[in-house]
């Protein structure tokens, strides 16, 4: 007799859950709804990079694998220097080792490397989830664009730096565009003639005499 108190309140819990909306992802027939900003796997911006090595350095699992060699590009100037350049050869993320947390994105310098919300890349072999620069530069195409600025953030450097007007327009101090050392340009105005410091008045020339033989 004490268990139908217990029966009616499971059948009652039934019924409840049995009338709540589902929250079952039906992947993979329906794709989760993901975050724009989701860390699904790392793409690469190839004529970004310049191999410099930085982000396989900090990486703390030494997942990045990378390899270049330097190429010459002739002078295009008469009597000008021939420049060196790194020629990307290879860059590789090895994704059973990499635990996803962005120091390589972080500390690229030239924004090469991107997080992009695609996740299925899984392999049956563990071995296959070392990705070569192709399937890497592949997923740039997945990659959201950046989020809008906040409307009362500080305007990027970059952008500042390019509004500034060009040197040789007032601005003083020898600083760069924005940088330190830069100030306002000054308002020269004229001194009035005969005030200490003010230039003297160049005199005009005579015009010629009449009959003057030289
Ligand atoms: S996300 Fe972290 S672990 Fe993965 S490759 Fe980048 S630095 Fe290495
Ligand atoms: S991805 Fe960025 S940090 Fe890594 S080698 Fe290329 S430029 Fe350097």
């Amino acid at each position: 007799m004490s268990l139908l108190p217990g029966i009616l309140k499971g059948l009652a819990t039934t019924a409840r859950t049995a009338l709540r909306p589902t929250h079952t992802a039906e992947y993979p027939d329906v794709a989760p709804d993901l975050p724009p900003r989701s860390r699904g796997v790392i793409a690469l911006l190839e004529e970004n990079c310049t191999s410099c090595m930085l982000c396989a350095r900090e990486c703390p699992d030494w997942c990045i694998y990378i390899d270049s060699h330097k190429e010459t590009i002739p002078a295009t100037t008469e009597g000008g220097r021939d420049r060196q350049r790194n020629v990307l050869d290879r860059f590789a993320i090895d994704f059973s080792l990499c635990m996803y947390c962005g120091i390589c994105i972080e500390v690229c310098p030239f924004d090469a490397l991107h997080w992009s919300p695609q996740f299925e890349y899984a392999e049956v072999d563990i071995l296959d989830l070392l990705h070569e620069k192709e399937r890497l530069g592949g997923w740039m195409a997945s990659v959201p664009p950046p989020p809008a600025l906040d409307e009362k953030s500080a305007e990027p450097a970059e952008v500042a730096a390019a509004n500034k007007p060009a040197r040789g327009t007032g601005l003083v101090g020898g600083g760069s565009p924005g940088g330190p050392g830069a100030r306002m340009p000054r308002t020269v105005r004229p001194r009035p003639a005969g005030a200490r410091g003010a230039t003297p008045p160049v005199p005009e020339p005579e015009p010629p005499a009449d009959g003057d033989a030289s």
